[in-house]
């Protein structure tokens, strides 16, 4: 093997994206003669939020050989069927995001042309009338979709809200049983080879010095090593998406959690809730241009479901990402690499996407211009597709009373958003791109809520005669009906087979 191999990995953070890096490397590295030493500083503490995410996160823990009840046992979990958009197209309307598909296609067409078609020939009801995850959702339902359940609740994808400090320490144990070593310290320099220019060691406190081969930078926001220390710059984005602050507050329960996120728009932004099986994470994302901190906080605590249990966290950020996500032999993975707001639960997925790359692409030298540069276009590409996603949800809005509403409505969007999102408006027609993340339902269920849904139809959806199509609707919406009434509730679930054992630590509800 030509050059130096990596035998040492440093990672810089102990928050979500350290110890997701560090489980999976210890797991996947560690027979091939790679330590993994993660550097934490308790007096610094993580971002402490990141509660809701996507379905990809089951692949990530399965990978891992977590069992996934006793994961969402840990973390005081619920499961997230999708999320509720409130006052989003308009006041005083909603729309469900569901995580699982719309009907099922007929005649190799893809099922929500011939819902179009029917809606043409007078049909009133909703898409959301064709899709499991939506029904199992207000009905407070929820069954994990086994192989031997059949075609119907196989539609039905899932992800989880979670305690996020409780996600982290739960990967430490896994890291740690995997060979993962610890430093408690806080990290003051960044020491570079000055003729390389690549880093050779990380200074802390106390005059230690820890030496590596290739770093990985989960420092949240701060970016101490890919930004500060090899100067990646920082594409903004925030133009179009001009949240830059949120606050977040965690509340008690108020009844049994709801299987879904909801998200409601205020004046300037939008608020979250994400029930978990010991309390309620709320937030408000909002831009310091349109709103006050003050006045953003007086917003979240007015529309809380229970009494506060913590201090509300005030937090800044600035959407878009490292010009470099890959500089040197340092990788940044989670905040320090890049954010974009927490709309669709993305962040998360988005630590997924750089491990999992990081692992197809682990060099097998320190010196990796090839790899370093197949990461940073897959992951500028990854961050580019969550974006245009984003944006339609401000774009597409009806919205005209507020100045914020204003602008998104009006602002120029990405000419790849404007392409998808004509095509879309046309006939409904969505192609991915790549490797892109969200796919139809996502943009049709976003699209149709807000009012930017498809005018026309595929001429391909006349083949069949209005009666049979009549008939197919009928019998798919008596086959989800019977099949939501089969299914246990929510609570009864997790009752039954992830409940929490331990009650609420007054820790986790900080
Ligand atoms: C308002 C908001 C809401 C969000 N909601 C969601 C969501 O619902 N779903 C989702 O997927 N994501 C969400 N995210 C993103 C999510 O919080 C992050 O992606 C995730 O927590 C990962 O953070 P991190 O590990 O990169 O950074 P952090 O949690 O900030 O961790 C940084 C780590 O680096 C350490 N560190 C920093 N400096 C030093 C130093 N000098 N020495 C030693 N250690 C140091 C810290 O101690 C800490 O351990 C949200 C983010 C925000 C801002």
């Amino acid at each position: 093997m030509k050059g130096n191999p990596i035998q040492r990995v440093i990672i810089a953070g102990g928050g979500t994206a350290g110890w997701m890096t560090a489980a999976a490397l210890a797991k996947l590295m560690g027979n091939a003669g790679v330590s993994v030493t993660l550097i934490e500083s308790e007096a610094i503490g993580t971002v402490g939020v990141g509660e809701a995410t996507i379905p990809p996160i089951a692949k990530f823990n399965a990978q891992l050989g977590i069992d996934e009840h006793e994961f969402v046992r840990e973390t005081q979990a619920t499961f997230k069927l999708g999320i509720e958009f409130n006052d989003w197209g308009g006041l005083g309307e909603s729309y469900f995001h569901p995580f699982g598909r719309y009907g099922f296609d007929l005649e190799g067409l893809d099922f929500h042309q011939y819902w179009l078609r029917l809606r043409e020939l007078g049909d009133a009801r909703e898409l959301g009338e064709y899709s499991l995850n939506t029904l199992a959702a207000y009905a407070g339902k929820f069954l994990k979709p086994e192989p031997d359940h059949g075609q119907v609740i196989g539609q039905m994808g899932y992800a989880f809200h979670f305690d996020a400090s409780l996600y982290a320490a739960f990967l430490r144990r896994f890291a740690e049983s995997k060979g993962a070593t610890r430093i408690e310290g806080k990290i003051e320099r960044v020491e570079r080879n000055p003729e390389s220019g690549l880093i050779a060691a990380l200074a802390l406190d106390e005059g230690r010095r820890i030496e590596g081969d290739l770093f990985i930078d989960c420092t949240g926001f701060r970016g101490l090593l890919i930004g500060q220390a090899m100067g990646s710059d920082y594409r903004d984005w925030s133009h179009w998406l001009p949240c830059n602050r949120a606050v977040a507050v965690a509340c008690g329960k108020n009844g049994d959690p709801l299987p879904f996120t909801r998200s409601t728009a205020r004046e300037a932004g939008w608020q979250w809730r994400i029930p978990l099986q010991h309390r309620t994470g709320n937030g408000h994302v909002y831009c310091d241009a349109h709103l006050s901190a003050e006045r953003a906080e007086e917003i979240l605590l007015a529309n809380l479901d229970g009494e506060a249990i913590s201090s509300p966290n005030h937090l800044r950020f600035q959407t878009g990402h490292r010009e470099q996500f890959w500089a040197g032999n340092c990788v940044a993975i989670g905040l320090s690499s890049g954010f974009l707001e927490p709309l669709e639960s993305t962040s998360i997925h988005l630590i997924q996407m750089g491990i999992a790359k990081l692992v197809a692409l682990f060099p097998g030298s320190i010196e990796a211009p090839f790899e370093r540069a197949e990461y940073n276009r897959l992951m500028t590409d990854d961050f580019t597709h969550v974006r245009d996603f984003l944006i339609l949800h401000y774009k597409a809005t009806k919205r005209d009373d507020a100045p914020f509403w204003d602008y998104v409505r009006e602002m120029s969007i990405p000419e790849s958003l404007k392409q998808k999102m004509d095509l879309l408006r046309s006939r409904g027609r969505f192609f991915k791109y790549d490797a892109e993340l969200f796919d139809l339902t996502s943009w049709l269920a976003v699209a149709e809520g807000q009012g930017w849904g498809p005018e026309g139809y595929s001429p391909v959806a006349n083949g069949l005669s209005a009666s049979n199509l009549s008939q197919s609707l009928a019998n798919m919406r008596a086959v989800y009906a019977k099949t939501i009434d089969a299914m246990p509730t929510h609570q009864a679930y997790i009752d039954r087979f992830c409940k929490a054992a331990r009650p609420a630590r007054r820790a986790d509800a900080a």
